[in-house]
């Protein structure tokens, strides 16, 4: 039985399953997107487990399925006071938990998916004998019995927040092979003793209602200083800062609504419910490394419970694809429930990866838009060069209008970027210089830019010129420190740019502790990725917001196309660089984007061979004795070769050496090659080599070059495909005529 068929047929064994009839067709729903989903309500006997209910019997554990029969499946949990009931549905049109990010035409589409959600076993409808602890692997599989009942092969997303976030976690580790995809939002693999202690705490008052024949009271008081962890002092401070109470009650506003809320939660949950899921929030632990599902996280910058740096540690710790969202957001770790705008975006957005995403990116790269000719099923994609499109009749326009704005070549190319970079978006422009030029559009009279001081030398240039005419404010920082970084965002920027690994000397910046003080300081953090491509180095992973990308150089690959891109971590960023993109005519051609996708097809399989290659002539370089010093971070001795190992997926190919020997030495080696061409430039298919005195950064100051260490003797490599022993053999040669000068 397919998917389809399974879920579009009501279970038989007499159970009260039943899809409740809309009485509309799918014509009529399309007509009216708001009517509440179609919803299929049963409950299912967890005959597999070791749980009791207080009969001594299995529990039942009621679902609810909402939504579009035939839609992808959604499983939606959250935190431990959530319930089955996620959104408004024919069954039960009260209002449900989520209804602000599940329902027709919302962030979780029912007009699309189908939505599945569980009372939780040990909670409110589901309660066990006493002195049963219930764990997150326990609520994995009565999700799976849940399954199981409904003939559902396999969940497309898992979309868990705080608790539900860590049941995920939790189904991923045992039944990795019903779910391909999870979002997790404020949810990690174990609690941290800090938002143990609040939650021990609130249990002990709880326990002390209780023998205090006050179990109300107490779980009011609980429920009160849970609150205090789940949103944030800004937002208290927002909400509650101006007067005090009335001399009534309470004697300060916060205290009123934290009694207010303690008491509404205290009116509907059991105490002994709250302590059991409480408790078993903080038994909940997982191994990351076993957990190889794709996995999204969307880490709130306020929330105190699950904190950004317990999302990173899960990140890191991760056995399979990853990528982290952070949010902006006071509301905490409630930001699921209050602040349901930018977590329903970073949900859109991560929704929004087409499903081959879980796929290994050369895959994805190889089969970007691959079958998608509607018109003569062309396996490769046709190219578009019109620059005008025609409308369907009179004020219908179609998909394309004007290739400025939009051109089917130029998207696929731009979708193609994104995805390798975990973007949600990206634009394609004429040029790296041109997709410089967008990001820095960004920026407006007044704000600062934190530019890291070796960035690209044409980047330098028009920064600088562009800050001399007032455009924005300019300071340039060594930011490969801790000290730097700090420094940077003392200083409050609006952007803070970096490129790993710098040109030409190969310094390696911590993208995370960037990300980090760009969030604590409000600040854009824009990465130059050029070097690395994204098949080495997904800054967006590492909380980027911008990725820009000189597309001439690994993108291409061939070095017969000048082309840029910016890739945005956001839809609001995206918009944006699109909207300049289009209004100040900075896109690139179809034909460069034809040729430029045609060339990122082979990017793995070229970046692969591009390493070998490099690593094998850095170990040449390293031992020769007319060699002073290998820039390389692929060997360990280089002072970024930590950080390089963490955040790349390989060291590059690009890599500098000083000679002994001065001028004549360089002039020596670069005549004794065959294979490498003195030419600026990188990451073709073709190797080069370059002295950057006299040649990439020859514009620069030559007392400011000095003090960067780039000196006459430097000269820069980009190890190229060809055959590993002839570059080799290459270099060996011309090693040897330069030592011969010494
Ligand atoms: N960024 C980096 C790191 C570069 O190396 C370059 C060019 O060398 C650029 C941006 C500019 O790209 P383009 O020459 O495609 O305009």
């Amino acid at each position: 039985m397919t998917l389809q068929q399974a879920t579009a047929s009501t279970p038989n064994d007499g159970s009260a399953d039943a899809f409740c009839a809309s009485g509309s067709s799918p014509t009529r729903d399309r007509q009216l997107p708001e009517a509440p989903p179609q919803a299929l309500r049963g409950s299912v006997e967890l005959r597999s487990t070791h749980l009791t209910d207080p009969a001594g019997k299995a529990p039942h554990v009621a679902y609810e399925l909402a939504g579009n029969p035939t839609g992808k499946l959604v499983v939606v949990l959250g935190g431990i006071s959530a319930s089955r009931h996620v959104v408004a549905n024919l069954a039960d049109e009260t209002a449900g938990w989520w209804q602000k990010i599940v329902g027709p035409g919302q962030t979780i589409d029912t007009n699309t998916c189908r939505v599945l959600a569980l009372d939780y076993v040990g909670g409110p409808d589901v309660p066990l004998a006493s002195g049963q602890s219930v764990s997150t692997h326990d609520q994995a599989d009565a999700l799976l019995g849940v399954l199981d009942h409904l003939n559902l092969a396999r969940v497309d997303d898992f979309v868990g927040s705080s608790y539900g976030g860590m049941v995920a976690l939790a189904f991923a580790e045992k039944h990795a092979e019903r779910v391909d995809h999870l979002i997790l939002v404020g949810a990690a693999h174990r609690s941290h003793p800090m938002a143990t202690a609040w939650r021990a705490l609130q249990r002990n008052i709880v326990q002390l209602g209780v023998e205090g024949d006050e179990a109300k009271r107490g779980l009011q008081l609980a429920r009160g200083l849970a609150m205090t962890t789940y949103r944030s002092a800004a937002e208290f401070d927002e909400r509650f800062a101006n007067g005090n109470g009335n001399g009534n009650g309470p004697a300060f506003p916060v205290e009123s609504y934290l009694d207010a809320r303690g008491s509404a939660f205290a009116d509907t949950f059991p105490p002994d419910a709250f302590a059991l899921l409480s408790e078993s929030i903080d038994r909940h632990a997982v191994d990351p490394a076993s957990i190889a599902v794709p996995t999204d996280l969307i880490a709130i910058a306020s929330d105190a419970l699950v904190p950004p740096w317990l999302a990173e540690e899960l990140r890191h710790g991760l056995g399979g694809p990853v990528r982290l969202r952070h949010v902006e957001s006071k509301a905490g770790h409630d930001a699921f429930l209050a602040d349901t705008v930018p977590i329903g975006r970073a949900i859109a957005d991560l929704l929004a990866v087409p499903k081959e995403a879980t796929a290994s990116p050369v895959t994805r790269t190889v089969r970007a838009a691959v079958g998608t000719d509607q018109g003569h099923g062309a396996v490769m994609p046709p190219l578009y060069l019109s620059s005008n499109y025609t409308f369907a009749e009179l004020g219908v326009k179609r998909q394309h209008d004007y290739s400025r704005t939009s051109n089917p070549t130029r998207d696929h190319l731009a979708d193609a970027i994104a995805d390798l970079e975990v973007a949600a978006g990206a634009v394609v422009t004429s040029s790296g210089m041109s997709a410089v030029a967008l990001v820095l559009q960004l920026l407006e009279p007044g704000d600062l830019v934190v530019m890291t001081h070796d960035c690209y030398g044409g980047t330098h240039r028009l920064a600088t010129r562009l800050a001399a005419r007032g455009t924005f404010q300019l300071e340039y920082a060594d930011l490969t420190t801790a000290a730097g970084i700090a420094a940077a965002a003392a200083k409050k920027p609006r952007m803070i740019w970096v490129e790993t690994p710098s040109n030409p000397l190969l310094r390696i910046t911590d993208l995370d502790a960037v990300a980090a003080a760009s969030r604590g300081c409000g600040a854009l953090f824009a990465v130059d990725n050029t070097f690395l491509s994204p098949a080495l180095q997904r800054p967006i992973e590492h909380g980027a917001d911008l990725v820009v990308h000189s597309t001439t150089k690994f993108i291409n690959g061939h070095s017969d196309v000048v082309g840029g891109a910016v890739a945005a971590a956001t839809t609001e960023l995206q918009a944006e660089i699109g909207w300049w993109a289009n209004a100040l005519g900075l896109a690139g051609s179809p034909f460069d984007s034809y040729l430029t996708l045609r060339g990122l097809r082979t990017l793995g399989a070229r970046v692969r061979v591009h390493q070998e290659n490099a690593a094998l002539i850095a170990a040449v370089l390293a031992e020769h004795p007319a060699v002073e010093g290998v820039y390389y971070p692929g060997l360990s001795e280089h002072p970024g070769y930590d950080v390089a190992c963490r955040q790349q997926d390989g060291a590059g190919s690009l890599l500098s050496f000083d000679l002994r020997g001065g001028q004549a030495a360089v002039a020596a080696f670069v005549d004794g090659l065959q294979h490498f061409s003195l030419a600026e430039s990188l990451g073709g298919v073709e190797s080069l080599v370059a002295q950057p005195t006299t040649m990439t950064h020859a514009a620069m100051e030559p007392a400011a070059r000095a003090a960067a260490g780039i000196h006459n003797s430097l000269l820069r490599l980009s190890v190229g495909i060809e055959d590993a022993g002839d570059l080799v053999a290459d270099v060996e040669r011309g090693l040897a005529r330069a030592g011969r000068i010494r």
